[in-house]
């Protein structure tokens, strides 16, 4: 599997391969790079953004505090679907905590005051 590496601009370019049991990872600079490409390869994870209604008018921004396996993504855009939260919203209030059981909340990444 090819792959470029987006932890720096220098964008390595990664060939992972699996070697038996063992997931082996080149074209890296360094440490970030190598385990980049062995999560890539076994879990690749993503951040989430999107948007919720909110009841008052309008939408607000949210993301997932931390990242999520890419598989589950359009389940929890699922999850935003039908949402409506109420004014004031600040940055950084919970949405959903735990999102499916994920270990990570969807938090609100502007102010709607
Ligand atoms: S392997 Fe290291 S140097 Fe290369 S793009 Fe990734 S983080 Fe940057």
């Amino acid at each position: 599997m090819k792959m470029t590496c987006i932890n720096c601009p220098m964008g390595c370019q990664l060939e992972v391969k699996l070697n038996g049991k063992e997931v082996v990872v080149t074209g890296n600079t360094c440490a970030r790079g190598l385990a980049y490409g062995k999560q890539e390869f076994l879990l690749p994870m993503r951040t989430v953004t999107s948007l919720v209604k909110v009841r008052q008018g309008g939408v607000v921004s949210v993301k997932t505090s931390g990242q999520v396996p890419k598989s589950k993504i359009f389940d929890v855009l699922d999850q935003l679907k039908n949402i409506v939260v109420d004014k004031p919203v600040k940055i950084g209030d919970v949405i959903i905590k735990d999102v499916l059981g994920l270990g990570v909340d969807i938090v609100a990444t502007k102010n709607m005051i």
